[in-house]
């Protein structure tokens, strides 16, 4: 028997899975990943223990199947991205945590710099709008406050790499520093058209680059797993940030093709194919994962708080025993009675772009129930989903025919519902909604020949439900305009 084995290497655990021919999960293990706190705003984690806690969980998946690494074909790598880790070349030990994609201790830094007449430019040639969120700025936090970063990163001691590069050298033993493209488009380093490191954002943000990976293919072997670690020569086949990871999971492998994942937030990205396509509404351009010989990019759009409106109606206000009971609550109402939440706890991106704004809840009345608020509360991650949806269209030219959708909150009927309604189209849940992992086993499995090629992914990719629009265009559309009248009340310019 051969599988793949798939390593997620999210921001709160490492995953590991392992797939058959057929692209079935048979399993999958988590191991927990710890984040620190050190100061308001700062988010890290340990470079060592994100290593162990993956390889444990690679051990525990094979463990479960019975299985051992000689029986794999290819090892494929998705991950949290962003996040930096630089180490040293020769003891391949960290020069300073991890710093986490989260982090905002370089946000000054970038606030500054989204200020100057170098914003327009960096967004030229890297898609992204300047911030914090990105590698670069991370990485330039590193080499200016960790003591001999700098010296030791001109003398060529020095390696950086987000997580997958790094689990790329732990796992190859430091024969191989990669990155892969849709990683390296989003360190704010890279130049989105061509692919490459960019001299010029190399100098700006002051990274010598002796520092940096070679940027690789997506769906490509990059080397083997070096058998004094893994205790076998497995190819590494597949890698690509968890969002891309998840498109390429969702089979949408070609223009216009869209994928939500519905979690704390939530990710939309569009296959806009092989061109990038900058945004009007300051959506990200960024590069969707790609077989060698490609070009493939995407439009990413995020909403803040989906997800999580619904934990803070659970945790802080108290009004549902569990997430899932919103769908049944939500329910008991035949309508939303007129009631809107704009869950704008941390402001609000595209396409309103205001950070000041915070949430709200109108249309109360006598009669509004606990049904009509959770309601709204999951009507509005709906509501802000076409929101994107209409903006990255509007980037595009081109209609969205269909929405796949993944995530923790994809399990919502009422919500994947209400989805295709607003939409006015079929919204689409996958059998696996695992999206990441299959997407990274995907690129691995290709690599190999342990798969054919796109049309045999394209046929793998199985349907669990599709809810089909069931509103008729009027009320569709009455319906939105109170939600943006909603969130014109909120804004705050
Ligand atoms: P993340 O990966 O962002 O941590 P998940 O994909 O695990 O998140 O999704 C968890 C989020 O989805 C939580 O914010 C939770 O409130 C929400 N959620 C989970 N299940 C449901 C459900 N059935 N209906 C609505 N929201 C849900």
């Amino acid at each position: 028997m051969r599988y793949i084995l798939a390593l997620d290497a999210g921001t709160s655990s490492a995953r590991a899975a392992l797939y058959d021919a057929e692209a079935r999960r048979l399993v999958l293990e988590a191991v927990p990943v710890e984040r620190r706190f050190p100061q308001p705003g700062w988010v890290e984690q340990d470079p060592e223990e994100i290593w162990q806690a993956q390889f444990a969980a690679a051990s525990k998946a094979l463990a479960r199947m019975g299985a051992d690494w000689k029986q794999l074909a290819a090892i494929g790598i998705t991950n949290q991205r962003e996040t930096v880790i630089v180490w040293d070349r020769r003891t391949g030990h960290p020069v300073a945590p991890a710093i986490v994609w989260q982090c905002r201790r370089t946000a000054e830094f970038c606030e500054a710099l989204r200020q100057s007449d170098q914003a327009a430019r960096i967004t030229e040639l890297t898609g992204l709008v300047v911030d914090a969120y990105f590698s670069a700025s991370k990485l330039w936090w590193i080499l200016r406050h960790v003591p001999g970063a700098r010296e030791r990163a001109e003398a060529g001691e020095l390696a950086f790499g987000t997580v997958d590069t790094w689990l790329v050298w732990k796992l190859t033993r430091g024969r191989n520093h990669v990155t892969d493209l849709t990683n390296a488009s989003r360190t704010m380093l890279m130049n989105l058209n061509t692919g490459a490191w960019d001299p010029e954002l190399l100098n700006l943000f002051d990274v010598p680059a002796c520092l940096l990976p070679e940027i690789v293919d997506s769906s490509k072997v990059v080397g083997v797993t070096s058998g004094e670690v893994c205790g076998a020569e497995v190819p590494i086949g597949g890698i690509a940030g968890d969002q891309q990871a998840a498109l390429f999971g969702q089979a949408c492998l070609w223009p216009g093709m869209s994928k939500n994942t519905y979690g704390t937030g939530c990710f939309l990205l569009a296959h806009t194919g092989d061109q990038p396509v900058t945004s009007g509404n300051r959506l990200l351009a960024t590069r969707a994962a790609n077989l060698p010989g490609e070009k493939r990019f995407a439009l990413e759009g995020s909403i803040f708080i989906a997800g999580a409106a619904i934990q803070w109606l659970r945790d802080q206000v108290g009004l549902l025993a569990s997430a899932a009971e919103s769908a049944a609550i939500a329910q008991s109402v035949r309508s939303n009675g007129g009631v809107y939440f704009v869950p704008a706890f941390v402001g609000l991106g595209a396409p309103y772009w205001d950070p000041h704004a915070r949430g709200l809840i109108t249309g109360l009345t006598q009669g509004t129930t606990r049904g009509h608020l959770v309601r709204a509360a999951l009507e509005s991650i709906a509501y802000q989903t076409r929101d994107l949806i209409e903006a990255i269209e509007g980037d595009i030219g081109r209609r969205i025919s269909e929405l796949r959708v993944d995530g923790g909150a994809a399990a919502n009927d009422f919500l994947l519902q209400f989805q295709a309604d607003i939409l006015g189209r079929p919204v689409v849940r996958p059998a696996d909604i695992e999206t990441t992992a299959l997407g990274a086993a995907y690129l691995a499995g290709l690599a190999v020949g342990f798969w054919k090629d796109l049309d045999e992914i394209q046929r793998r990719w199985k349907v669990d439900r599709v809810f089909e629009p069931s509103l008729g265009e009027a009320e569709r559309e009455e319906l939105y305009a109170g939600w943006k009248q909603a969130v014109a009340r909120c804004l705050t310019r």
